[in-house]
């Protein structure tokens, strides 16, 4: 234990001063039933079929049984939550119950649902179904789209039920309790730095700080002030590039709070999430960040920087420089411009740099927002355009389209002469259009788990068939081939889900 833990080990919900951690127990699960495991990390983590099935797994993944020879623990942190400094907030549902190395790599095993903790505020520590599918299921895709994150190990039912809603009658409405176990190297966040440094507890942030450096980032050596400010700084690239992910898939993560923001650039906590359907930068799939919209689609590079200038006050103690730390967060715009125009690139298929480039591409967002356009099926369609043929290429991507007939002549006109600009400039590439689709559909995906699908797997399961979670399970570990079994997947939204979009937590 290289981090200072609670001396108090009794459960209560409290301030907890000049701790990381505290002790805890998970609540036991009433009559647990595993849902899904994930064969791709359990194999990962050497889990056998046999040591998946034989019941003990069920009772670790659920709080009824410990993993031998570890302390369950939940983790004390702060945060930012929409712009305003929260205090205290910490693992108010969430239990790591153990900790392991497998080849080189360290994994933390998490339970989300799993009971109250001295962090669970107004809190009852239980998470539900509805939201442990779709934290499971998004987790699990974004790893296979190649984007750094978490990840989810099983999904099970404690057999509880779970008060969330008071009906517009008074009548309490119960949902049915669920634990994800999730897997990451490590969940600490931006906040577990900034309460220590908002407390003023210089000494713990500095464990931290080199605990986190020890083993996460043991490339950048020994601590010392040019360590803290290369750690800052490899902070900061990871965060920018997990965010130019998002943007190149189109996944609006909701509440990018502090607390929120792995410390090593995974994606973590995944609540109100959503995927971009209509290509829309206001889009958020978060119903609570209204009128404000802090955390919509073309805004969460900003927040990324505004979430690292908190983190940078957070070090700042252990640093006391200015003038590096200013420099790497002032090099954050232009590291975003540049990285964002390539990812990009590599969304038209693009390889060679061009002047024009930029142009081409603020062209192609215009016409994309003229009427509502699937940004899934647009850039998956756009890979069968064929540089010699302009003419052909609206057509080629008119299933992206939601409302056909809004394509009037002026928006028709402004498609074309787009097509015309990308023609001319695909023809400065090497590649053929054959092997420029081969590129194109590796960094376009075409399936992604839309918000109605998810939808559609609740529903299902809140009837006991999970069939469609195997589905999905399935179908997202490849979302970038093409799976002629769930084509039906690869289409738009349908009316129905207009507008059901995000969830609450
Ligand atoms: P989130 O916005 O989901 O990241 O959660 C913010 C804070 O609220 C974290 O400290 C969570 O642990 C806590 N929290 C969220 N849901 C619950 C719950 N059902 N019980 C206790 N704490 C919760
Ligand atoms: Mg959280
Ligand atoms: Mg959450």
């Amino acid at each position: 234990r290289e981090l200072p833990g609670d001396p108090i080990l009794e459960n209560y919900i409290r301030q907890v001063q000049q701790a990381s951690y505290s002790f805890v127990e998970p609540q036991k699960s009433k009559a647990p039933k595993l849902l899904h495991v994930s064969k791709d990390l359990s194999d990962q983590l050497g889990l056998s079929e046999k040591d998946i099935q034989g019941g003990q797994f069920l009772n670790i993944v659920t709080g009824n049984e410990p993993l031998s020879q570890s302390k369950p623990y939940a983790m004390n942190y702060g945060g930012h939550q929409f712009g305003n400094w929260a205090g205290q907030l910490g693992d108010g549902r969430a239990i790591n119950i153990g900790e392991g190395i497998k080849g080189d790599k360290r994994y933390v095993l998490q339970l989300k649902g799993a009971g109250k903790t001295p962090y669970s505020r107004r809190g009852d520590g239980r998470a539900v179904l509805r939201s442990s599918i779709r934290e499971y299921l998004c987790s699990e895709a974004m790893f296979h789209l190649g984007i750094p994150t978490t990840r989810a190990l099983s999904l099970s039912l404690t057999g509880d039920k779970v008060l969330r809603d008071i009906l517009y009658d008074g009548n309490p409405e119960y949902e049915l309790g669920a634990i994800v176990s999730r897997v990451a190297p490590s969940f600490i966040r931006f906040g577990n730095f900034e309460l220590y440094s908002q407390r003023g507890d210089i000494e713990n942030l500095k464990r931290l700080t080199d605990y986190t450096i020890k083993y996460f980032y043991p490339h950048l050596g020994a601590p010392s002030k040019t360590t803290y400010i290369a750690f800052f700084k490899e902070v900061m690239r990871r965060t920018l590039d997990t965010i130019i992910h998002w943007q190149r898939v189109g996944f609006v993560h909701g509440v990018l709070n502090t607390d929120n923001m792995s410390i090593l650039g995974l994606t973590i906590d995944y609540g109100p999430y959503g995927w971009l359907e209509v290509y829309d930068h206001n889009w958020t799939p978060n119903t609570t960040d209204l009128p404000q919209k802090r955390y919509r689609f073309a805004n969460q590079h900003n927040v990324g920087l505004w979430n690292l200038y908190q983190l940078a006050n957070a070090l700042y103690p252990l640093i006391e420089e200015l003038e590096p730390i200013e420099e790497i967060l002032e090099s954050y715009e232009s590291a975003f411009t540049t990285k964002y125009l390539k990812m990009l690139r590599s969304k038209l298929g693009l390889e060679k740099e061009h002047p024009d480039d930029v142009e081409l591409l603020s062209e192609l967002d215009q016409v994309l927002t003229l009427t509502e356009t699937d940004m899934t099926l647009f850039y998956r369609k756009l890979s069968t355009f064929s540089k010699n043929k302009p003419k052909q290429g609206l057509d080629t991507i008119m299933d992206a389209f939601y409302v056909k007939e809004e394509l009037n002549h002026e928006i028709k006109q402004k498609w074309n002469a787009w097509f015309v600009k990308y023609s001319e400039r695909l023809k400065l590439e090497d590649a053929a259009d054959e092997q420029r689709k081969i590129k194109m559909n590796n960094t376009n995906p075409k399936y992604v788990l839309r918000n109605y699908m998810a939808q559609l797997a609740i529903d299902a399961a809140e009837q006991g068939d999970y069939g469609l979670i195997d589905q999905f399970y399935i179908m997202l570990q490849n979302p970038y081939k093409e799976q002629p079994q769930f084509e039906k997947w690869f289409a738009k939204r349908p009316q129905w889900a207009a507008d059901k979009v995000g969830c609450s937590m």
